[in-house]
């Protein structure tokens, strides 16, 4: 028997940006008893999912579900509407979408990157004028996509995904908008069509509240036209074939079966609380663990106040301190999971998650342990960031 949390007692707090606490109530249902993928019931139960999914993702058109990880979900999107070498523009916010732009080579598109002249990339949101600047300059309409993170979480930075669109269409440029919200779906606002992404990708362990395992594409018309026509090899991520079993709530593989009734579960719940509450809830809770962070006198490693992520928050810790060592030490005292400093920010950064499943005192309680880790390092903060969150919740 695997025994991976008996060493400590009470529970385990776990806040990195994803994956997030599943709820018992979304745990029960995945230990459903697994039924037959092709039996009756299943085709049912199946329309019923996908069409919970498309209200998460404020969507009228198809989503499909892989049984994989965001990743893999990366990968579905590229091969279903990219051909062998085409050009795809990629904006730099941090660490997910450089690993993006990295498979994107390893497949054999050519990527080119962009991102915030003059400026570190990593603390700011996308400047869409660069995106229309670069594609207003692309007169034969080489670049077939624009790809970028809509909550990178690698930098706690949300982007602004209809001023991309708007940029695209300014520059009356044909190339398909590609967008991660792997993070971002769930917790933050995230609207499919009305910001006219051609695909968005998600995953289940961040603000859907599963475990890992199954990834999404939520597609548009065009998107699904320009894939009939793309000479790129593929099988399993194969759109058409997905999208015709789908039909009758089948797919043509065996589908991630009890994560589905997860899914449907957390759906149910997230929908009962309405999604503009769900939004909100992250956004007061994010701007709690912003009071903190200030004073701490600590900083944001998003600098970009338009664009302060709900999802999650990044702190940078001061010149000598390693946020290693304070995240060792409040997972060993404390049972408190905060999320690693990534890339080019390792040990010079920290992230609290506070997403899907979260509520004030699940907030207030990593919040303790943070302002307790950071005393056990030697830092004297300005002031208690455990009181300016409780002032600002109350
Ligand atoms: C987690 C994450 C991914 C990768 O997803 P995996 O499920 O780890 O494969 C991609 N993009 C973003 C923004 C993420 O947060």
């Amino acid at each position: 028997m695997l025994k991976l949390d008996n060493h400590l007692s009470g529970r385990h707090f776990l806040h990195i940006p994803g994956p997030s606490p599943v709820p018992p109530r979304v745990l029960r249902s995945i230990s459903y008893q697994t039924i037959d993928h092709r039996g009756p019931e299943f085709g049912a139960f199946g329309l019923q999912v996908l069409a919970g999914i498309q209200k998460i993702f404020q969507t009228k058109q198809p989503v499909i579900i892989y049984s994989a990880s965001g990743t893999g979900a990366w990968e579905g999107a590229l091969v279903n509407v990219l051909n062998p070498g085409d050009k795809v523009l990629f904006y730099e916010t941090g660490q997910f979408a450089n690993l993006w732009r990295a498979l994107a080579k390893r497949i054999g598109l050519e990527p080119e990157v962009i991102g915030k002249v003059g400026q570190d990339t990593w603390r700011w949101g996308i400047d869409a004028d660069l995106i229309e600047e670069r594609l207003r300059k692309d007169t034969q309409h080489e670049i077939k996509a624009v790809c970028v993170v809509h909550n990178e979480t690698s930098t706690g930075v949300t982007s602004n995904i209809a001023a991309v669109r708007k940029a695209i269409d300014a520059a009356k440029h044909p190339a398909l908008l590609l967008v991660d919200s792997v993070s971002g779906l769930g917790s933050a606002e995230y609207r499919h069509d009305e910001w006219g992404a051609d695909v968005t990708i998600a995953g289940s362990q961040k603000g859907l509240m599963l475990p890992p395992g199954i990834g999404f594409n939520a597609l548009s018309p065009r998107a699904i036209e320009v894939s009939k026509s793309i000479k790129t090899p593929k099988s399993y991520w194969a759109w058409d074939e997905i999208l015709e079993s789908n039909k009758t709530g089948y797919w043509p593989t065996t589908p991630s079966t009890n994560l589905m009734y997860g899914l449907h579960e957390a759906m149910d719940m997230m929908l009962a609380e309405g999604l503009d509450t769900v939004f909100a809830r992250h956004q007061r809770l994010a701007q709690a663990c912003r009071q903190a962070v200030v004073a701490w006198g600590l900083e944001n490693q998003c600098l970009d106040t338009e664009c302060y992520s709900p999802v999650l928050t990044c702190i940078s810790v001061p010149e000598g301190m390693d946020a290693d060592l304070l995240r060792k030490h409040a997972l060993e005292k404390f049972n408190l999971s905060l999320g690693i400093g990534l890339g080019k920010i390792k040990g010079k950064a920290f992230r609290i998650g506070h997403l899907g499943d979260c509520n004030e005192l699940s907030l207030m309680a990593a919040l303790s342990g943070v302002e307790m880790s950071l005393g056990a390092m030697g830092f004297k903060p300005k002031a208690s960031g455990v009181v300016a969150a409780q002032e600002f919740l109350k």
